[in-house]
């Protein structure tokens, strides 16, 4: 792995509301009219504006992904996704990580240079964290090595549990990309 792509990936335990990037990212669901969770806490901060905007939008597919303005939020686009609700079936991990590439697409699109993730479909649609956690990173990661250049991405997490097993994983492609390094070094110096 890319150690650009490692460096552009980064954890932070914070209230995703709260956080100054370009766009913050919203499990949605697929009505874009506002829930629970993440979803209520992202329209409360950004305000009526935004549940207006998102009147004007059609709803979106799972595995889709749509923009709007950020309203009263420091950040200054939401792209809401719409995660699936975990049924254990294959089919769920295709459409997760197409939330998480639909997202960065669209970052790219409007040449944004941050994006903030929550864990989508991590709470009330109960996709086990770990799984989720491999997906959103890896997912992240492959698009970042093809088309991220530019781009900061940062995974919110609200726990405390929730951020050390994403620094774990960010780690681990992280000692991947160092022994990469390492391996074409070596080889490098045999060639030599
Ligand atoms: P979903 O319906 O996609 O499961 P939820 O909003 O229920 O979405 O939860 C997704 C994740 O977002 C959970 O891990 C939850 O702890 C987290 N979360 C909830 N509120 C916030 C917030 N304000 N900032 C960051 N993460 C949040």
């Amino acid at each position: 792995m890319d150690r650009s792509v490692v460096t552009s990936m980064k954890v932070i335990q914070a209230d995703i509301t709260k956080i100054e990037v370009d766009a913050i990212v919203n499990a949605a669901n697929s009505s874009l009219l506002g829930g629970g969770g993440v979803d209520g806490a992202i329209h409360r901060a950004a305000g009526p504006g935004l549940l207006e905007e998102c009147r004007t939008l059609g709803g979106c597919r799972i595995g889709e992904a749509k923009i709007t303005k950020g309203y009263n939020l420091p950040a200054l686009h939401v792209i809401h996704t719409v995660g699936p609700v975990y049924s254990g079936s294959p089919r769920d991990a295709e459409l997760l990580a197409a939330c998480y590439r639909n997202s960065l697409v669209l970052a790219k699109q409007y040449s944004l240079e941050s994006i903030a993730f929550p864990a989508i479909s991590c709470g009330v649609y109960g996709y086990p964290m770990k799984e989720a956690c491999e997906i959103a990173v890896d997912t992240t990661a492959a698009f970042l090595k093809d088309q991220g250049q530019g781009l900061t991405v940062w995974f919110v997490l609200f726990s405390l549990p929730d951020l050390l097993l994403y620094q774990s994983c960010l780690e681990s492609i992280s000692e991947n990309a160092t022994s990469t390094k390492k391996n074409c070094v070596d080889k490098l110096s045999r060639d030599d």
